[in-house]
């Protein structure tokens, strides 16, 4: 019979890459805790309306990525394709808003987008998600970018690039919507059939078209940095000079747009030219208005995202696989002795030391083979003998040496760090 294998775009995670991510998440969670964050978990199905809201009807996403259907009750649910809308339904829900004038909150997991599977770019991904609710100055702008980059330093990741815009907003996108309309009036046939239609749902949706033709018309449009109001100009620039107190170097590109329709002012982006076209790693920005479009007051926000799967790419195995190798294996010879070594292991575990045997009873030599191949610090030889004794074999497999041990000293060496 044939096995049933995964859905396409639907990447199961093994070890060791397991180990990456839980070095990434404890990082996460010991970086965004130091920088006041807590953490919150949220389902993976929402009420379609509250991403069509959020996120916006003439974005990429809720045009054509969402997986959406219509569950026994009639009722029409998605599989969250981002985290913001959601961490912002669950703040309004539960009226979180009243208890503190700040609120910051991170959340880890699952992402869904019917987007077309390739390298870097999976059906199912995962995200890191970072809200701050509260306050719309620059200071909070550029204390998520710092603890951001904090974060991918403290990963050890190569250099990263950091680049930053400001979408303005309600004030001075009209006029930049008008002029980048008569700027392609005219310009229509060199546009992809996207880019046509966007031109009149959400003009600024043209500077995110990947296609070479509608990049190329775009090189010379206006840009929404010249239409910036003094306000926007201002908080943009305060952002500017609290990240130039940390030396945090950055890019200018004023034709980021990112892909969601709520973004006000601020956006940024961290990338690495790694995974050909895939090489975004972080998305973020404010928004100042998505509380109050789901339904809330009026509340600013900021937030981004860290796609996990690109993150990981980054991250070398060294440093993080030690975790899952066992510090010891019993090598039990005999009945006898492996009835001791399954108390003996068992017990070791509870304690929080990693130790493993087999319970087939084979030779010495292939359970050599196999504490070898599982790279453990230790083998400890055990048999009939050594038990009435109380001693045994000891064998450190890094330093090629072994010392005969009495069993009882054997907690003590094995814990005992690397020499
Ligand atoms: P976005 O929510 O579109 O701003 O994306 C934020 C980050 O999530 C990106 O920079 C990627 O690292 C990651 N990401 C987005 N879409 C995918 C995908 N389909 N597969 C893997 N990672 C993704």
């Amino acid at each position: 019979m044939e096995i049933i294998t995964a859905v396409r775009g639907f990447k199961d995670i093994l070890p060791p890459e397991t180990d990456k991510w839980r070095y990434i998440e404890g990082m996460a969670h010991q970086v965004f805790r130091a920088f006041g964050f807590k953490e919150i978990r949220i389902p993976l199905l929402e009420k379609t309306a509250l991403f069509r809201r959020g996120i916006g009807e003439t974005t990429d996403i809720v045009e054509k990525e969402m997986y959406t259907f219509v569950d026994r009750g009639d009722e029409s649910l998605t599989l969250r394709p981002e985290a913001t809308a959601s961490v912002i339904r669950a703040y309004l829900e539960h009226a979180l808003h009243k208890e503190e004038p700040v609120t910051k909150l991170y959340t880890l997991g699952p992402m869904f987008r019917r987007e077309r599977p390739q390298k870097g770019r999976y059906r199912q991904f995962h995200q890191i998600d970072t809200e701050i609710l509260g306050p719309d100055d620059p200071h909070t702008d550029a204390e998520l970018i710092l603890m951001l980059m904090h974060f991918l330093e403290k990963l050890g990741l190569p250099k990263l690039n950091l680049e930053i815009n400001s979408l303005g907003c309600d004030q001075c996108r009209p006029p930049f919507r008008e002029a980048i309309h008569s700027f392609l009036h005219g310009r229509e046939e060199v546009l992809c059939g996207d880019c046509r239609r966007r031109l009149v749902s959400n003009p600024l949706r043209v500077f995110d078209c990947k296609v070479e033709s509608c990049a190329s018309v775009l090189s010379e449009a206006p840009l929404l940095r010249d239409f910036l109001c003094t306000a926007c100009r201002e908080h943009f620039a305060k952002v500017q000079t609290a990240l130039g107190h940390f030396a945090l170097p950055f890019r200018l590109n004023p034709k980021m747009v990112r892909g969601l329709d709520y973004y006000t002012r601020t956006t940024f982006e961290v990338t690495r030219e790694f995974l050909g076209s895939q090489n975004a790693i972080v998305g973020g920005g404010r928004y100042d208005h998505l509380v109050r479009d789901l339904g809330g007051p009026d509340i600013s926000g900021i937030g981004f995202a860290i796609g996990y799967e690109r993150l990981a790419a980054m991250i070398l195995e060294q440093g993080t696989e030690a975790d899952s190798t066992p510090v010891l294996f019993i090598a039990a010879m005999g009945e006898a002795a492996t009835e001791e070594a399954f108390q003996l292991c068992n017990r070791l575990r509870m304690k929080g030391i990693r130790v493993e045997m087999d319970y087939q009873g084979r030779s010495l030599k292939s359970q050599m083979k196999r504490a070898d191949k599982l790279r453990s610090r230790y083998v400890l030889i055990l048999g009939e003998r050594e038990i009435a004794e109380n001693k045994a074999l000891l064998r450190n497999m890094h330093a090629s040496s072994q010392e005969e041990i009495c069993l009882d000293q054997l907690e003590d060496i094995i814990i005992q760090p690397v020499r």
